[in-house]
């Protein structure tokens, strides 16, 4: 069979057509690729510098809420006491005087009744009505004996609102109580003394103040 020629302007005709097609065809298909690369492009790898910076951001932010947070617990748990204790200085408080009272009676008073209520404590709005004290000398007067170790106080809310709980720590020596002491009878108190050796008299090692001492404290626990 014998080949068919094409002549030459129509072979350039169809060349040209083919290369156009190809042309058009590469065109159409470049942005896909180009949108599959992106698509593909792993995450920016952070530069020690920037890990080192957020971590100290997220560590800044972490501590500025704990500080809110503890600001507004502070807030909502502050008594009247906080602000006296801010307003007075130290001396202020331990010598706090109420006007025309004699504060040392007031005191072994004050203690006296707050030891009734033992390890369990008394809240101070209860003592203040008792003594006929407004709040704020009452609140005084317990920062007074709490600085001079004789009570102390515990925040506790009451009633939705925070206020303290007075616990004796040092118990007035009741007068009551040396009624029955052994010394005041004793033959030999003159001699007494913590400083003398066995067999001088001396409360460390006698005899009827340990037998006085375990029938009171026994009394005591009933
Ligand atoms: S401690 Fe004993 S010895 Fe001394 S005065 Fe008292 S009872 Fe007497």
């Amino acid at each position: 069979m014998k080949k068919k020629e094409i002549d030459p302007e129509t072979a350039n005709e169809i060349k040209k057509e083919l290369a156009e097609k190809k042309a058009a065809k590469s065109k159409e298909e470049k942005p896909k690729k180009k949108a599959a690369k992106s698509k593909e492009e792993k995450p920016k790898k952070k530069t020690k510098a920037e890990i080192a910076q957020a971590k100290k951001d997220a560590k800044a932010a972490k501590e500025k809420e704990e500080a809110e947070a503890k600001a507004k617990k502070e807030a909502a748990e502050r008594t009247p006491e906080d602000d006296l204790e801010e307003q007075f200085s130290d001396e202020q408080i331990r010598n706090f005087q109420i006007e025309k009272m004699d504060m040392d009676k007031l005191t072994n008073k004050v203690c006296e009744i707050i030891a009734d209520f033992e390890e369990k404590g008394m809240l101070q709005s209860d003592l203040w009505k008792k003594l006929k004290l407004n709040s704020r000398d009452g609140s005084r007067l317990a920062l007074r004996l709490e600085r001079r170790g004789l009570i102390s106080r515990e925040k506790i809310l009451q009633k939705g609102r925070w206020t303290y709980k007075l616990i004796i720590e040092q118990a007035p020596i009741k007068l009551e109580s040396l009624v029955n002491s052994p010394c005041l009878t004793c033959p030999v108190e003159q001699k007494c003394d913590f400083e003398n050796a066995y067999p001088e008299p001396s409360p460390l090692h006698c005899q009827l103040i340990e037998d006085w001492v375990t029938v009171e404290f026994s009394k005591k626990k009933k």
